[in-house]
C-alpha cells in the first residue's frame, strides 16, 4: 500500500444521468420534473432524471412499464446529434483544465491533475470542484468527479457523490474508502466475479485488496492482478490520450418489428457492414474474421462466421463474404435484429500481399473503396450505397449530415 496522499492525481469526470442533463440544459422549465429520454425506436426508457428515479423508473425499462410506474412522466424521444454535440463541448471544456484527458466515453474522462495544483494555484479538491462549476455555467449539465491516484479508484470515488458531487480519496485514505465499497461496485468486477468472492467471505473491495497476488492470479488471471494493483493505489491502467484501436467492429440493431423477409435482413445487415467498412478506414485497419449477427424473436442468437484467408478492408470481399453466410442462415425463422462484427483486426499499412494476388487489382479496388467513402463524406453518408440496402426502411437511409464523433 501507498503511504503518500498524491504520488498521481486522476479525476474521472462523468456526466450525470447524461442526455436527461442535455434536455434540462435546453429546456430549463423541466427541471425538478420526472423527465425520461426513450432510445432510437422509442420503446425503452434511456436516461431518467433523479425524479423519475424515485418514482421507480429504471434505465432500460419498457415504456409501457414505465408510463404504469410514472404516468405523469416527460417521455422524450432521444436526440443523439444533439448529445454528440454537447458531448463534443463537454470534452473540449474539460480539455482546457488538463491537456491529458482520457475520452472514455459520451460522457465520461479521465485527467491526469498532476502538476496542475501549481499552475492553478489551488488544490485538487477546488479544481475539481471549478470544473464541476464551469461545465454546470457553461453548458447547462451537471457532472459529478471522483480525484485519487488512479483510473479505477477515480471511477468508484466518482459514483459517490452524485449527482454534482466531488469525492477525494488520497493514497493515505485508500483503506478506508474501500472497506466502504461492496466488491461488485469495483468495474471489471461483475455478478460472476463478486459472487465467487463472496464464496471466499470477500464482501468489501478493501478485503479483495489484502487477498494475496497468487489467488487474484489463480481466479482471475492477469488482468485480475493488473486491477487489484490499482486497488492497492499502484498504476496498471495509465491514461491514454489517444485511445487505442478498437479489437473488433459491431454494427447490429432491431428491426421496428420482427419479420421474416430474407431480403430485409440481407439489406439491413448490408446497410451495418457499410457502417462496419467506414470505420475500419478510419481507424486504418484490415479485419481477418467476419461474422452475421442474427437474433430470433425468441431471442435465439446466432454468429455466423467467414475467415478471410487474408486481412482485407474490401468492400467486395466483405459484401461477398456477407453473401455467403447469408446463405446459411436458418431458414423459416422470425428475426428480431441482425448486424455484422469485424474481429481479428490489424494495422493497415503495410499489408502483406499474398503471393497470388495482383497488386494492381488491390490498388484498383482500394481506390474505389476510398472514392466511395470520400463521396459519402462529402454529399451525405448513403449517396453510394450497397443495392441490398433498398430493401430496408428509408428512415436509415436519408442523407444527413455527418458527425464524426465515433461513440453513437
Ligand atoms: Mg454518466
Amino acid at each position: 500500500m501507498i503511504i503518500t496522499d498524491w504520488p498521481n492525481a486522476v479525476a474521472h469526470i462523468d456526466a450525470d444521468y447524461f442526455f436527461a442533463n442535455c434536455e434540462l440544459a435546453r429546456k430549463p422549465e423541466l427541471r425538478g420534473k420526472p423527465v425520461m429520454v426513450l432510445g432510437k425506436l422509442g420503446s425503452c426508457i434511456l436516461a431518467k432524471t433523479p425524479e423519475a428515479k424515485q418514482a421507480g423508473i429504471t434505465t432500460a425499462m419498457p415504456l409501457w412499464d414505465a408510463k404504469k410506474a410514472c404516468p405523469k412522466g416527460i417521455y422524450i424521444h432521444g436526440d443523439f446529434r444533439y448529445y454528440t454535440i454537447l458531448s463534443r463541448y463537454l470534452m473540449s471544456l474539460l480539455g482546457e483544465w488538463s491537456p491529458v484527458l482520457e475520452i472514455y466515453s459520451v460522457d465520461e474522462a479521465f485527467m491526469d491533475l498532476k502538476g496542475l495544483r501549481g499552475l492553478y494555484r489551488m488544490p485538487y479538491n477546488r479544481i475539481a470542484d471549478r470544473i464541476r462549476e464551469e461545465i454546470k455555467n457553461r453548458i447547462g449539465i451537471t457532472v459529478s468527479v471522483g480525484v485519487s491516484v488512479n483510473k479505477t479508484l477515480a471511477k468508484v470515488a466518482c459514483e459517490l457523490n452524485k449527482p454534482d458531487g466531488t469525492t477525494m480519496v488520497p493514497g493515505r485514505a485508500i483503506s478506508d474508502f474501500l472497506s466502504t465499497i461492496p466488491v461488485g461496485d469495483i468495474p471489471g468486477i461483475g455478478r460472476s466475479r463478486s459472487e465467487l468472492l463472496f464464496k471466499y467471505g470477500i464482501k468489501s473491495a478493501q478485503q479483495l485488496a489484502e487477498t494475496s497476488q497468487n489467488l487474484i492470479q489463480r481466479w482471475f488471471g492477469k488482468t485480475g492482478v493488473l486491477l487489484w494493483r490499482e486497488l492497492r493505489g499502484e498504476t496498471s491502467f495509465p491514461i491514454q490520450k489517444d485511445s487505442p484501436p478498437p479489437k473488433s467492429i459491431a454494427r447490429t440493431s432491431s428491426f421496428d418489428k420482427p419479420h421474416t423477409n430474407l431480403q430485409v435482413v440481407h439489406g439491413m445487415a448490408t446497410y451495418h457492414l457499410e457502417r462496419a467498412i467506414e470505420a475500419l478506414y478510419r481507424h486504418h485497419l484490415l479485419v481477418k474474421e467476419f461474422a452475421l449477427y442474427l437474433r430470433e424473436k425468441s431471442f435465439m442468437t446466432y454468429g455466423l462466421k467467414h475467415r478471410f484467408e487474408s486481412p482485407t478492408n474490401d468492400f467486395y470481399e466483405l459484401v461477398k463474404a456477407l453473401s455467403k453466410t447469408i446463405k446459411n442462415m436458418p431458414s423459416n425463422r422470425i428475426w428480431r435484429s441482425t448486424g455484422v462484427i469485424l474481429s481479428h483486426l490489424s494495422p493497415s499499412c503495410g499489408q502483406q500481399l499474398n503471393l497470388f494476388e495482383d497488386p494492381k487489382k488491390i490498388e484498383c479496388q482500394d481506390e474505389l473503396n476510398q472514392a466511395k467513402l470520400d463521396l459519402n463524406k462529402r454529399f451525405g453518408r448513403t449517396t453510394v450505397r450497397s443495392g441490398a440496402t433498398l430493401f430496408i426502411s428509408k428512415k436509415y437511409t436519408i442523407n444527413k449530415e455527418r458527425l464524426d464523433l465515433p461513440l453513437f
